[in-house]
Protein backbone atom coordinates (compact mmCIF):
# COMPACT_ATOMS: atom_id res chain seq x y z
CA UNK A 1 0.00 0.00 0.00
CA UNK A 2 1.07 3.06 -0.78
CA UNK A 3 1.65 6.04 2.20
CA UNK A 4 -0.58 8.21 0.23
CA UNK A 5 -3.57 5.55 0.22
CA UNK A 6 -2.79 5.28 3.94
CA UNK A 7 -2.75 8.83 4.59
CA UNK A 8 -6.13 9.29 2.61
CA UNK A 9 -7.37 6.96 4.57
CA UNK A 10 -6.63 8.37 7.58
CA UNK A 11 -7.90 11.51 6.99
CA UNK A 12 -10.99 9.55 5.99
CA UNK A 13 -11.52 7.78 9.13
CA UNK A 14 -10.54 11.32 11.23
CA UNK A 15 -13.23 12.82 9.39
CA UNK A 16 -15.84 10.23 9.55
CA UNK A 17 -15.15 10.18 13.54
CA UNK A 18 -15.76 13.78 13.79
CA UNK A 19 -18.73 14.52 16.11
CA UNK A 20 -20.06 16.76 13.50
CA UNK A 21 -19.94 14.50 10.39
CA UNK A 22 -21.22 11.95 12.97
CA UNK A 23 -23.84 13.86 13.80
CA UNK A 24 -24.78 14.24 10.33
CA UNK A 25 -24.89 10.68 9.35
CA UNK A 26 -27.08 9.71 12.27
CA UNK A 27 -29.55 12.55 11.47
CA UNK A 28 -29.92 10.94 7.91
CA UNK A 29 -30.04 7.58 9.72
CA UNK A 30 -33.57 9.33 11.34
CA UNK A 31 -34.19 11.20 8.03
CA UNK A 32 -34.70 7.29 6.52
CA UNK A 33 -36.37 6.15 9.26
CA UNK A 34 -39.11 8.63 9.57
CA UNK A 35 -39.40 8.46 5.24
CA UNK A 36 -41.34 4.89 6.37
CA UNK A 37 -44.35 6.60 7.51
CA UNK A 38 -46.84 7.37 5.08
CA UNK A 39 -47.38 10.48 3.50
CA UNK A 40 -50.94 9.83 3.49
CA UNK A 41 -51.22 10.32 7.33
CA UNK A 42 -47.85 11.74 8.42
CA UNK A 43 -46.36 15.26 8.00
CA UNK A 44 -42.66 14.88 8.54
CA UNK A 45 -40.38 17.92 9.33
CA UNK A 46 -36.43 17.90 9.99
CA UNK A 47 -34.30 20.64 10.85
CA UNK A 48 -36.49 22.93 11.82
CA UNK A 49 -35.12 26.41 13.19
CA UNK A 50 -38.37 28.43 14.84
CA UNK A 51 -37.99 31.74 16.88
CA UNK A 52 -38.22 30.79 21.03
CA UNK A 53 -37.90 32.79 24.05
CA UNK A 54 -36.35 36.19 23.85
CA UNK A 55 -35.66 36.50 20.72
CA UNK A 56 -33.13 33.25 20.40
CA UNK A 57 -33.79 30.67 17.82
CA UNK A 58 -34.10 26.77 18.43
CA UNK A 59 -33.77 23.99 16.20
CA UNK A 60 -35.22 21.12 16.56
CA UNK A 61 -33.97 17.96 14.47
CA UNK A 62 -37.62 16.40 13.31
CA UNK A 63 -41.12 17.13 13.94
CA UNK A 64 -43.98 14.39 12.94
CA UNK A 65 -47.34 15.54 12.93
CA UNK A 66 -49.90 12.90 13.30
CA UNK A 67 -53.93 12.73 13.75
CA UNK A 68 -52.62 11.55 17.66
CA UNK A 69 -50.68 14.89 17.88
CA UNK A 70 -47.30 15.64 17.31
CA UNK A 71 -44.28 14.46 18.08
CA UNK A 72 -41.01 16.28 18.65
CA UNK A 73 -37.83 13.99 18.49
CA UNK A 74 -34.49 15.20 19.45
CA UNK A 75 -31.73 12.60 18.31
CA UNK A 76 -28.83 11.78 20.43
CA UNK A 77 -25.87 10.03 18.18
CA UNK A 78 -24.00 8.79 21.45
CA UNK A 79 -22.28 5.75 21.72
CA UNK A 80 -21.47 3.97 25.22
CA UNK A 81 -24.07 3.32 27.45
CA UNK A 82 -26.71 6.15 28.46
CA UNK A 83 -28.10 6.28 32.05
CA UNK A 84 -30.41 9.36 32.79
CA UNK A 85 -33.71 10.04 34.75
CA UNK A 86 -36.35 12.66 33.88
CA UNK A 87 -36.01 14.56 36.75
CA UNK A 88 -32.41 14.57 36.42
CA UNK A 89 -30.03 18.08 35.32
CA UNK A 90 -27.69 16.31 33.85
CA UNK A 91 -27.22 12.69 31.97
CA UNK A 92 -24.47 10.44 31.63
CA UNK A 93 -22.43 8.43 29.08
CA UNK A 94 -20.12 5.69 30.06
CA UNK A 95 -17.47 4.91 27.06
CA UNK A 96 -14.54 3.06 27.26
CA UNK A 97 -14.56 3.60 31.07
CA UNK A 98 -14.93 7.47 31.25
CA UNK A 99 -18.06 9.45 31.93
CA UNK A 100 -19.29 12.18 30.14
CA UNK A 101 -22.30 14.31 31.37
CA UNK A 102 -24.53 16.20 29.14
CA UNK A 103 -27.60 17.96 29.40
CA UNK A 104 -31.37 16.12 30.46
CA UNK A 105 -32.75 15.94 26.64
CA UNK A 106 -35.90 15.75 27.61
CA UNK A 107 -35.76 19.26 28.69
CA UNK A 108 -33.95 20.50 25.86
CA UNK A 109 -37.09 18.62 23.82
CA UNK A 110 -39.50 20.48 26.27
CA UNK A 111 -38.23 24.23 24.77
CA UNK A 112 -38.55 22.99 21.70
CA UNK A 113 -42.54 21.97 22.40
CA UNK A 114 -43.26 25.43 23.94
CA UNK A 115 -41.50 27.04 20.94
CA UNK A 116 -43.93 24.99 18.30
CA UNK A 117 -46.79 25.99 21.00
CA UNK A 118 -46.24 29.66 20.43
CA UNK A 119 -46.10 28.80 16.48
CA UNK A 120 -49.70 27.58 16.52
CA UNK A 121 -51.49 29.69 19.26
CA UNK A 122 -54.75 28.62 21.25
CA UNK A 123 -56.76 27.69 18.38
CA UNK A 124 -55.49 24.09 18.55
CA UNK A 125 -54.07 22.82 21.43
CA UNK A 126 -52.43 19.30 20.16
CA UNK A 127 -51.16 16.76 22.32
CA UNK A 128 -47.39 16.53 22.56
CA UNK A 129 -45.18 13.56 22.38
CA UNK A 130 -40.91 14.21 23.26
CA UNK A 131 -39.31 11.37 22.38
CA UNK A 132 -35.13 11.50 22.82
CA UNK A 133 -34.16 8.71 20.04
CA UNK A 134 -30.75 7.13 20.78
CA UNK A 135 -28.50 5.31 18.09
CA UNK A 136 -29.26 1.76 18.27
CA UNK A 137 -25.05 1.66 18.49
CA UNK A 138 -25.72 3.02 22.01
CA UNK A 139 -27.07 1.23 24.84
CA UNK A 140 -29.61 2.84 27.01
CA UNK A 141 -29.17 1.55 30.30
CA UNK A 142 -31.09 2.83 32.60
CA UNK A 143 -34.09 5.41 32.33
CA UNK A 144 -36.15 6.75 34.31
CA UNK A 145 -39.16 8.14 32.92
CA UNK A 146 -42.73 8.55 34.06
CA UNK A 147 -44.52 10.83 31.90
CA UNK A 148 -47.19 8.75 29.66
CA UNK A 149 -45.70 11.48 26.73
CA UNK A 150 -42.19 10.94 27.31
CA UNK A 151 -40.14 8.56 25.02
CA UNK A 152 -36.58 7.47 25.52
CA UNK A 153 -35.97 4.80 22.51
CA UNK A 154 -33.53 4.06 20.00
CA UNK A 155 -33.82 5.58 16.94
CA UNK A 156 -35.24 2.48 14.83
CA UNK A 157 -37.79 1.98 16.77
CA UNK A 158 -39.13 5.54 16.02
CA UNK A 159 -41.66 4.63 13.73
CA UNK A 160 -43.14 1.86 15.40
CA UNK A 161 -44.04 4.01 18.52
CA UNK A 162 -45.57 6.99 16.53
CA UNK A 163 -47.72 4.57 14.22
CA UNK A 164 -49.12 2.79 17.63
CA UNK A 165 -50.73 6.49 18.76
CA UNK A 166 -53.44 5.91 16.32
CA UNK A 167 -55.94 7.54 18.41
CA UNK A 168 -57.73 10.74 16.16
CA UNK A 169 -57.33 14.24 18.08
CA UNK A 170 -56.45 16.01 15.48
CA UNK A 171 -58.21 16.39 11.71
CA UNK A 172 -56.92 16.46 8.42
CA UNK A 173 -57.33 20.39 8.22
CA UNK A 174 -55.93 20.85 11.46
CA UNK A 175 -53.05 19.07 10.53
CA UNK A 176 -52.29 21.01 7.45
CA UNK A 177 -52.80 24.29 9.59
CA UNK A 178 -50.62 23.30 11.88
CA UNK A 179 -47.92 22.19 9.37
CA UNK A 180 -48.33 25.74 7.17
CA UNK A 181 -47.42 27.40 10.57
CA UNK A 182 -44.46 25.83 11.12
CA UNK A 183 -43.27 26.23 8.01
CA UNK A 184 -44.24 29.57 7.52
CA UNK A 185 -41.77 30.14 10.64
CA UNK A 186 -39.21 27.95 9.86
CA UNK A 187 -36.20 30.23 9.33
CA UNK A 188 -35.22 28.69 6.27
CA UNK A 189 -38.09 28.03 3.06
CA UNK A 190 -36.51 24.76 2.28
CA UNK A 191 -36.66 23.63 5.73
CA UNK A 192 -32.38 23.20 6.07
CA UNK A 193 -30.37 24.96 8.57
CA UNK A 194 -27.34 23.80 6.03
CA UNK A 195 -29.02 26.15 3.63
CA UNK A 196 -29.27 28.81 5.94
CA UNK A 197 -25.86 28.60 7.10
CA UNK A 198 -24.69 28.74 3.36
CA UNK A 199 -26.60 32.02 3.15
CA UNK A 200 -24.61 33.65 5.86
CA UNK A 201 -21.57 32.31 3.96
CA UNK A 202 -22.59 33.81 0.65
CA UNK A 203 -23.29 37.16 2.12
CA UNK A 204 -19.98 37.53 4.14
CA UNK A 205 -18.27 36.84 0.82
CA UNK A 206 -20.40 39.28 -0.70
CA UNK A 207 -19.28 41.81 1.25
CA UNK A 208 -15.34 41.09 1.16
CA UNK A 209 -15.62 41.24 -2.63
CA UNK A 210 -17.36 44.42 -2.65
CA UNK A 211 -14.91 46.00 -0.19
CA UNK A 212 -12.41 44.70 -2.34
CA UNK A 213 -13.49 46.58 -5.19
CA UNK A 214 -14.13 49.70 -3.10
CA UNK A 215 -17.62 50.05 -3.09
CA UNK A 216 -18.95 50.08 0.59
CA UNK A 217 -21.20 47.06 1.07
CA UNK A 218 -24.01 48.77 3.63
CA UNK A 219 -24.82 51.78 1.02
CA UNK A 220 -23.11 51.40 -2.08
CA UNK A 221 -20.64 54.37 -2.08
CA UNK A 222 -17.36 54.14 -2.91
CA UNK A 223 -14.93 53.19 -0.39
CA UNK A 224 -12.15 56.37 0.45
CA UNK A 225 -9.18 55.41 2.13
CA UNK A 226 -8.33 57.40 5.35
CA UNK A 227 -5.85 58.37 7.90
CA UNK A 228 -5.78 57.12 11.31
CA UNK A 229 -5.49 60.62 13.50
CA UNK A 230 -2.57 59.91 15.13
CA UNK A 231 -0.68 59.03 11.75
CA UNK A 232 -1.03 55.65 12.72
CA UNK A 233 -1.68 54.07 9.00
CA UNK A 234 -4.71 54.68 7.21
CA UNK A 235 -8.00 52.21 6.52
CA UNK A 236 -10.93 52.16 4.75
CA UNK A 237 -14.09 53.50 4.82
CA UNK A 238 -17.36 54.81 3.75
CA UNK A 239 -17.43 57.92 1.58
CA UNK A 240 -20.79 58.67 3.06
CA UNK A 241 -19.47 59.29 6.43
CA UNK A 242 -21.13 60.54 8.82
CA UNK A 243 -24.28 59.06 7.03
CA UNK A 244 -22.65 55.56 6.57
CA UNK A 245 -20.26 54.59 9.36
CA UNK A 246 -19.54 51.35 7.32
CA UNK A 247 -15.42 50.42 8.34
CA UNK A 248 -13.46 48.00 6.05
ZN1 LIG B 1 -21.51 53.25 3.17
Amino acid sequence: MSYLFLFSMLLLAILVSSPAVKGKIGEGKVKYYLGKLSPDQYVVLHDVLIPSKNGKTTQIDHVVLSQAGIFVIETKNYQGWIYGSEKSKKWTQVIYKRKQSFHNPLHQNYGHIKAIEQIIGDQIKPPYYSIIAFDPKSTIKKMDVNSPRSFVIYSNQLVKLIEKHDETVLNRLQIKRISQRLEASNIVENGSSKAHIKQVRTDQQEKLMKVKAGVCPKCGNQLVTRNRKNGNGSFKGCSGFPKCRFIA
